[in-house]
């Protein structure tokens, strides 16, 4: 033991006397500020685990933080990750709007920054973004509901409600823009009817994804515009929301042969949401595999921390109000009772026994 030890100490000492820098050992790099927005969504544990991993495998120390979806929480958070001196700043906002003045003061310290999976707005001190094919997710979203109404094969007219995620994240846009891109020309030849009229994501928006308020609202347009018609679908961009969703529907007897669920779509393919899927209830889901997006966050911090330039795939679509974010898109993947299993046991995402 002892003489490895001392071999290894000189060969350092050798490899330093001839001015090469000994191989970095593990987790002497970094450290690298992980902010991520709450622990009250699975998928943002996942992501924060999963990037802790890929970075521990490359050496990197790492300071993973969750906000608590509080605002003051996460400014605070990643001030004191740049005065502790990290070298990057991975961060999924929660307001996407607020970190201008805390970024500035890590870009006057050369601290490098990452937006993860939400676009970081009104700064220049971004220098890349990753995340998934946002427009799509909406897309995917809406063609589940096309296709479980028969649209295409012109079947209609059917009751729909829109639910948007949350008007600071600009990810809800995305999926609302993408979503309507299907949904659109059906309401527009009256094969979709949006009894409430609620549309526009001024309207239609859930402020911080809270399951609650959808619930709410949900339980609001059933009294109001159901009481004697049926609603055959109602567009949801996330799980957390179509759980709420669900219950505010099941309280006023839907669920039963006599008067089946809608259709209804989700996002994240968190567990109690392909439990409800593989119940029948929740239609569909769109899974982003966090552990690609956590490899392809883990490769950009690497490129630009060794001087190289990360891989991205779109310079066009992110423009955060000061400059077009360059980005690396992942592709999503919808999710039903037929598929799950293929996509989301078989990749290894999840073990069966988990969703049954
Ligand atoms: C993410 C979604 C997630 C939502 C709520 C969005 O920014 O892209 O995957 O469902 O936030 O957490």
């Amino acid at each position: 033991m002892k003489r490895n030890f001392l071999k290894a100490s000189l060969a350092g000492i050798a490899l330093a006397i001839a001015g090469i820098a000994p191989l970095a050992h593990a987790q002497d790099k970094g450290p690298i500020a992980i902010s991520m927005p709450t622990k009250s969504s699975a998928r943002w544990i996942a992501d924060g685990a999963n990037m802790v991993k890929y970075f521990k495998e490359k050496g990197y120390k790492t300071d993973l933080q969750y906000a608590d979806d509080d605002i003051p929480n996460q400014l605070a958070q990643i001030e004191n990750m740049v005065t502790k001196g990290s070298k990057v700043l991975v961060i999924a906002a929660i307001d996407g709007t607020t970190l201008s003045d805390v970024l500035q003061k890590a870009a006057d310290k050369g601290v490098k920054v990452i937006a993860y999976d939400r676009l970081i707005k009104g700064s220049k001190n971004v220098d890349y973004y990753a995340t998934f094919d946002n427009f799509q997710v909406g897309v995917l979203q809406a063609q589940s509901i096309e296709s479980a109404l028969g649209l295409k094969s012109g079947k209609g007219p059917f009751n729909i409600e829109l639910f948007g995620g949350s008007p600071d994240d600009n990810n809800a846009f995305f999926f609302y823009n993408g979503a309507m891109s299907v949904l659109e020309p059906y309401i527009k030849s009256g094969k979709l009817v949006v009894r409430s009229k609620q549309m526009g994501m001024d309207k239609v928006g859930t402020l911080r994804w809270d399951g609650a308020v959808a619930q709410a609202r949900m339980d609001n347009l059933l009294s109001a515009y159901y009481s004697k018609d049926r609603v055959d679908a109602v567009l949801s961009p996330y799980d957390g929301l179509s759980i709420g969703i669900l219950s505010s529907l099941k309280g006023v007897g839907y669920g039963s042969a006599s008067q089946p669920m809608p259709v209804v779509s989700g996002q994240d393919a968190e567990i109690p949401s392909v439990k409800s899927i593989l119940r029948k209830e929740q239609t569909s889901t769109v899974f982003k595999d966090t552990r690609e997006l956590a490899k392809v966050t883990v490769a950009m911090v690497d490129a630009m921390l060794s001087g190289k330039t990360p891989e991205v795939n779109d310079t066009k679509t992110y423009n955060n109000g000061i400059k077009v974010v360059p980005s690396y898109l992942l592709k999503p993947v919808s999710v039903d009772g037929g598929n799950w299993k293929q996509v989301l046991v078989d990749s290894g995402y999840y073990k069966e026994s988990q969703v049954k």
